[in-house]
């Protein structure tokens, strides 16, 4: 059997890696779709100290303790990756240290040579307008992007839900997580150029060219 193949997904907020990430996952079959952030607002519900901390770091729009982000996405993939699905690594790596830790762990599971690193790259202006304007359905929680068809959305394509905006789409909160990209994940792009492994992919086009570019990139 074809070893499956892996992807991570790397990118500012508002990059659209989300939307890049399900059309891969059409395109390419099964996969095992970890989200950090949506590891981290599970474990926001959690009754227990840890639970309550990250909690009001959402609430707040603070970022959460790092090293648990490794923990998290380790744990969701040892419990439930199979061997026969893709891995698509959303939202991580985050932080050199991370990197590091998830080359081990593809190396572990004999995947390394059949993961695509992929930066979907937008400028920072571009970012902070795409996330002020962006919106979530009330009902289900699905992101709406704003980018191409998505801006004209009257309510939720996924469920017909009412849209809003999000309360961590604030101006300042934007900024803290465009500061942290900065300072933390261009460090994680930089080692991947390095070691010549990163696919650069000009993510301020329609979603189908930037599809179209990751689907000639990686052939
Ligand atoms: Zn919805």
């Amino acid at each position: 059997m074809e070893k499956p193949l892996n992807f991570v997904l790397i990118g500012r907020s508002g990059s659209g890696k989300g939307t890049q990430a399900e059309l891969l996952m059409k395109h390419f079959g099964d996969f095992l779709h970890v989200i950090t952030g949506d590891l981290f607002r599970s474990l926001a519900k959690a009754d227990s100290h840890v639970g309550e901390i990250i909690r009001k770091i959402l609430q707040e729009g603070g970022l959460p303790y790092d090293d648990l982000a490794t923990t998290l996405w380790m744990h969701e993939i040892a419990f439930n990756l199979k061997s026969s699905q893709g891995l698509m690594a959303d939202g991580f790596p985050r932080r050199l240290p991370e990197a590091k830790n998830l080359d081990r762990f593809l190396e572990f599971l004999s995947r390394k040579e059949n993961t695509f690193y992929l930066l979907i790259d937008i400028s920072r202006e571009e970012a902070f307008s795409r996330l002020t304007k962006r919106r979530i359905c009330k009902k289900c929680g699905k992101l709406i992007p704003w980018v191409g068809v998505f801006r004209e959305l009257k309510v939720c394509d996924n469920c017909g839900g009412e849209l809003m905006t999000r309360a961590d789409d604030k101006p300042e909160a934007i900024n803290n997580r465009l500061d942290y990209y900065e300072k933390s994940v261009v460090p994680v792009v930089e080692y991947y150029k390095e070691q010549g492994k990163l696919i650069n992919i000009n993510g301020e086009q329609p979603i189908e060219n930037v599809f179209k570019d990751i689907l000639k990139a990686i052939k």
